[in-house]
């Protein structure tokens, strides 16, 4: 990964160091996070002891994903005492609050990523302060205003000497993360979020709680942003939002089908992705879209979770399997076909043998290329921790198996079909031990392939591959010359 900094001289600047956790949307928040340090001063290093300001962008879909921050926390711990200052952002900072700073004193910041415009106040209330100086000015020269709050963390005399600075108050804004600093880390293909947050309260998940209520940007404001990303010759984008279909664009003028047409049309721009897809808000006029337009990749991704009508009700996903495999019927039905993966939670409390094989048979009858599998895992404040009837670790873990075995006989006998064929791909990058070029088709495949020797390719260029063999995660091929 690149380390960004701005054209001042390097060795002026306060360094900061930012670890990643989790999907999509936190790698590219993480991306706008980057470009606003720089631009407030900021130099990023590639390590912790490098570092004045040490962040970590969190998840907490899953337990295990919400352990890791703490672990990295106690790790470092004892760097405090150089002056380094700690910050927790995203999904976790935003589900315990201000509970960090009990668990981790030595963390200054803590950030939900409905708080993120609020940012360069708090980085400067944060550089106001020094962390070894035990003066208890140090909390009142931080100011409090109304978002990014700093105060005196009411843990006693010593701790009264701490720095608390939050930003969790804004769950219920109408307004995006918008900025023209995004420092992405890739120069052929980026990610673009059009909508934030969620609306939908699935029982098992935290995320309408930790990002705040559902908020689109414009259309308008959305295609300038790809448009600028095509005269920088960026080739691929992907549009992203935890339902990014659901995306209502608050000046009215598009809708999501209409959006994803109109990015596919940017002059420059050759593939288009966009995820992740809920099923309630999956239209007609989406396949319709790529229909019609090509830059619009053959790939859609469309998270089931289960196969059985009783399970999805008791997650509150408020459709049925029927209504599912008619949405999986239409993408069938398109001009191209159509690569579709997905979701599934296995071991949902109450969950029997007869509903998990109602998910097996599923999978046999979609047919999935790629299906991303999880072991329920339960989370504070959801309505599932309620529900009685826990399935064991050891049970979910065998289902969890057993889905996976299932689907990899899938996948084996599907990609298969690709042998003979001919596809484009866009090169990634090279594996030198195996001599092989990595490739990634528009169905999102990866596709390695060789090259007459002495060929040299450059990184993000398009170029057609015949695929000779097949595994069940990738395809193999030989450059067409
Ligand atoms: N909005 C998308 C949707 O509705 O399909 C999914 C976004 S969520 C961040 C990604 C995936 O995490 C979900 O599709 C689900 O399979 C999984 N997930 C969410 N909460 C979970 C939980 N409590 N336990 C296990 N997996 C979970
Ligand atoms: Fe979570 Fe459901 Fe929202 Fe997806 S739609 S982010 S699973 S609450």
């Amino acid at each position: 990964m690149g380390l960004y900094s701005n054209h001042m001289s390097g060795d002026s600047l306060k360094t900061f160091y930012l670890e990643t956790f989790g999907c999509q949307m936190n790698v590219h928040d993480s991306e706008k996070v980057i470009g606003t340090l720089v631009h407030e001063g900021y130099r990023q290093v590639q390590t912790v002891e490098q570092a004045d300001l040490i962040l970590y962008n969190t998840c907490s879909i899953r337990d295990k994903a919400e352990q890791k921050v703490f672990h990295r926390l106690a790790d470092f711990k004892k760097l405090q005492a150089q002056g380094k200052k700690f910050g927790v952002l995203g999904c976790v900072a935003q589900q315990e609050g201000e509970k960090i700073f009990e668990r981790a004193p030595h963390v200054s910041l803590v950030c939900g990523s409905a708080s993120y415009r609020n940012l360069p106040q708090m980085l400067a209330q944060l550089d106001a302060v020094d962390i070894r100086d035990s003066h208890p000015a140090n909390t009142a020269r931080a100011g409090a205003p109304s978002t990014g709050k700093a105060r005196g963390s009411g843990l006693g005399t010593r701790d009264s000497q701490l720095v608390r600075i939050t930003g969790l108050d804004d769950r219920e804004t109408d307004e995006c993360f918008e900025t023209e600093f995004t420092a992405r880390t890739n120069p052929h293909r980026g990610y673009i979020t059009i909508i934030e947050g969620c609306d939908k309260f699935c029982a098992y998940c935290v995320v309408p709680f930790t990002r705040g209520k559902e908020r689109s940007r414009t259309s308008d404001s959305v295609l300038a942003e790809a448009r600028q990303m095509a005269d920088l010759g960026y080739t691929e984008i992907q549009l992203l939002g935890q339902n990014v279909n659901s995306y209502k664009d608050p000046a009215g003028k598009r809708s999501f089908a209409e959006l994803l047409a109109a990015v596919g049309e940017v002059p420059g721009i050759r593939r288009v992705r966009f995820t992740t897809s809920h099923p309630r808000d999956f239209g007609r006029d989406i396949v319709e879209a790529i229909d019609a337009v090509p830059a619009l990749c053959d790939h859609v991704h469309l998270p089931v979770q289960s196969g059985s009508d009783r399970v999805l009700d008791a997650m509150q996903r408020l459709y049925t399997r029927d209504q599912y495999l008619e949405r999986i019927a239409w993408m069938k039905s398109a001009k191209r076909e159509i690569s579709i993966t997905t979701d599934v939670i296995v071991g949902f409390p109450g969950e029997t043998e007869e509903e998990f094989a109602q998910t097996l048979s599923l999978l046999d009858e979609v047919g999935y290329d790629g299906v991303f599998t999880f072991k329920y895992s339960p989370r504070p404040n959801t309505p599932a921790l309620s529900l009685d009837d826990a399935i064991p670790d050891q049970e979910k873990a065998r289902r969890l198996e057993a889905l996976m075995t299932a689907q990899k006989n899938i996948q084996t006998s599907r990609y298969k079909k690709y042998i003979g064929g001919t596809l484009e791909a866009m090169v990634e990058g090279k594996n030198e031990s195996r001599g092989q070029w990595i490739g990634r088709t528009s169905q999102n495949k990866t596709l390695n392939f060789t090259v007459p020797q002495g060929s040299l390719l450059g990184i993000g260029s398009y170029v057609p591959v015949r695929v000779i063999g097949s595994f069940p995660n990738s395809l193999l091929g030989e450059l067409v010359v």
